[in-house]
């Protein structure tokens, strides 16, 4: 498919200061094709925020026909782990299906194609492949024979050496940003020496953290991260992906980088922390005299958006304390969680890409994200009606066993809409909200002596309320104005209030799960405790009363609930003829209108 036949689900193209960068480098052909990479590290599951770098790389890519490589930036053995690795991989291909997936660049199944000559240069570029059964995601682990050999040529080009400092003690020699550092007492090794004992340490003749391999810069650089930055570790720990090959590990700056290059990336955008490290991105490359075109590092500010916690490092602790059940619960920002919760994964791109891409860090409001997601299910989702806290209300001018058809429009959003039957029955639920004893002025729902319409039915009148012996209410009895149905003589007798219903002989109960924000603040972040402005009334369960023809909703199905907002079954709860629905969003703003927390 080309970029051209991908029907445009976001409005032109945007523009930003990256997106001019790859421009000027188009027009003057510095690579012959614009390749970007989206490099998760597999330790926990996807975020909003990488759905931020995920439509900068793949837009990028998108718009200029080249392509974005999915790589696992997998050089931590300590923390990583397969299950990421599948969850990431889902998450990016379902976040991009139908906008970009013919951008998305994989590489032939179990290649390890990485190959290096003894000049220290790859004979070949990766291709990469459009994925398929035969064809996987990237890993920067399977670039650790590569990595190695580069070692070995800075070592070789007496840039890299082997230091026997402690950690400890390598960082009190590196200074403060306002205090020069100090040399290695082993700066000055020989490069046999280096060599020897670099290949001794991947031999793995040493314990964890007795030596380390160190890039020989400038102990006295105002930039910290160039005061002879750490290359490799020893760590005597397998690796998910490598095996138990490998006792050395490189760190991420040294790896990033040459992956890039390895890969053929040609712009590597990431977020501003990494300004710091964008000299020792390039001080690597140019160390080993690579050839050109070498790949740039551009920074971009993260997406944060208000009442939500990102980084895997905060969502695994909410999982692991068991705050929610599990990393794709449907109130957690994860990728899976949004998916579980029913936001289209138009919903999220749309978002992302109009919140911009610049340099400034700073909160997006939420209620941006929830127009985004209203806007999308409000084309997307199908009508239905449902009554989550029911109350029964009994048609007296009815006869038990009296049913009377209605018409009910399933997609007023289109230019066609279709219909479908529903039952007006003698008794039915409406909402209990949707009913007050003693109104306040301006109600225009149901009241002891007024009328509303039941939606699709008729007027209603409410002539007598029921109470239990403790003055609950019970039941409401009204009587119905049958002619007031669509097509009746009295059809356009107007009321003020419209109300939603289901019938009590022909619904479907069905758990319903309401959600709120999970933290009681806009920035969880900034609190010293996250955990202690975690929203209580999260979660809140209802068995509901819904339409019969709701028990064949399917996972993946959009719903509008009328009156009540966007719903979806729940993909791990339902069963079949049974299920589950989550709310993904209410219909209008109501969090504007809480009151400011204290
Ligand atoms: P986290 O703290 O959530 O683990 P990370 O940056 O450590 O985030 P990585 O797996 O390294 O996570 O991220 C992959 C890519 O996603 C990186 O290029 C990173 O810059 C980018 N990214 C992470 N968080 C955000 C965010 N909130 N907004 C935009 N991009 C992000
Ligand atoms: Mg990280």
């Amino acid at each position: 498919m080309t970029a051209e036949s991908v029907p445009p689900t976001a409005a032109p193209a945007p523009t930003d200061f990256i997106r001019t960068i790859v421009a000027a480098h188009v027009a003057e052909k510095r690579y012959s094709q614009i390749v970007t990479r989206f490099p998760p590290e597999p330790n926990g599951y996807l975020h909003i925020g990488h759905a931020k770098s995920i439509c900068l790389n793949f837009g990028i890519a998108r718009e200029n026909n080249g392509r974005c490589n999915l790589r696992f930036d997998d050089t931590n053995p300590a923390k990583e782990d397969v299950e990421f690795v599948d969850s990431i991989t889902a998450d990016v291909k379902w976040l991009i299906a139908g906008w970009a997936d013919h951008c998305l660049g994989f590489k032939p199944k179990g290649t390890h194609p990485a190959k290096v000559t003894s000049s220290g240069q790859p004979d070949y570029y990766l291709a990469a492949v459009n994925p398929g059964p035969d064809s996987e995601p990237f890993f920067a682990s399977d670039y650790f024979d590569a990595l190695y050999d580069y070692a070995l040529e800075l070592v070789r080009r007496g840039k890299a050496y082997v230091c026997d400092l402690s950690p400890k003690e390598t960082e009190a020699y590196r200074g403060a940003p306002d205090k020069p550092g100090r040399n290695s007492p082993f700066r000055h090794r020989s490069i046999a020496e280096n060599l020897d004992l670099f290949q001794r340490m991947r031999a793995g003749e040493f314990p964890d953290g007795a030596r380390t391999l160190r890039a020989k810069i400038d102990m006295a650089s105002p930039n910290v991260w160039l005061r002879d930055p750490l290359l490799y570790r020893i760590r005597h720990v397998p690796h998910y992906h490598a095996g138990d090959k490998w006792c050395v590990y490189p760190l991420y700056d040294y790896a990033h980088c040459l992956s890039d290059y390895l890969e053929g990336i040609s712009h590597s955008a990431c977020s501003l922390e990494f300004v710091p490290h964008r000299a020792l991105y390039d001080w690597i490359l140019e160390a080993l005299d690579l050839p050109r075109p070498l790949p740039r590092q551009y920074e971009f500010a993260k997406l944060v958006p208000s009442y939500m916690l990102l980084s895997k490092r905060n969502i695994l602790r909410l999982v692991q304390e068991k705050v929610v059940a599990g990393w794709d619960d449907p109130r957690l920002p994860t990728i899976s969680g949004l998916r579980r919760r029913g936001i289209p994964a138009s919903a999220i791109r749309c978002f992302v890409i109009s919140v911009g891409v610049t340099t400034f860090n700073s909160v997006t409001d939420i209620a941006v994200f929830e127009h985004a997601i209203r806007d999308e299910l409000n084309t997307l989702a199908v009508r239905r009606l449902a009554v989550l806290k029911p109350i029964k209300l009994v048609l007296t001018n009815l006869t038990p066993g009296e049913v009377i058809e209605c018409n009910a429009t399933n997609d007023p959003q289109s230019e066609t809409p279709s219909t479908r039957k529903i039952a007006l029955t003698r008794e039915v639920f409406i909402e209990s909200d949707d009913f007050a004893e003693f109104p306040p002025s301006k109600y225009f729902r149901l009241k002891p002596g007024g009328e509303v319409r039941l939606k699709y039915a008729c007027i209603i009148k409410l002539d007598e309320i029921v109470k239990d012996a403790a003055g609950a209410v019970t039941e409401l009895r009204c009587t119905a104005q049958l002619d007031t149905r669509s097509g009746q003589s009295n059809a356009d007798k107007k009321v003020k209030g419209t109300i939603h219903w289901v019938s009590v002989t022909r619904c479907l109960d069905a758990e319903v799960r309401l959600y709120d924000r999970l933290f009681t603040v806009p920035e969880p972040g900034a609190e010293e405790d996250f955990m202690k402005v975690v929203n209580p009334h999260s979660l809140d369960v209802v068995t509901a009363k819904l339409e019969t023809s709701l028990a064949g909703a399917q996972p993946g199905d959009y719903y509008q609930f009328e009156r009540l907002g966007y719903f979806t079954p729940d993909a791990k709860d339902s069963t079949p003829g049974q299920p589950v629905f989550n709310r993904t969003v209410s219909l209008k703003d109501t969090w504007t209108k809480l009151p400011a927390q204290s």
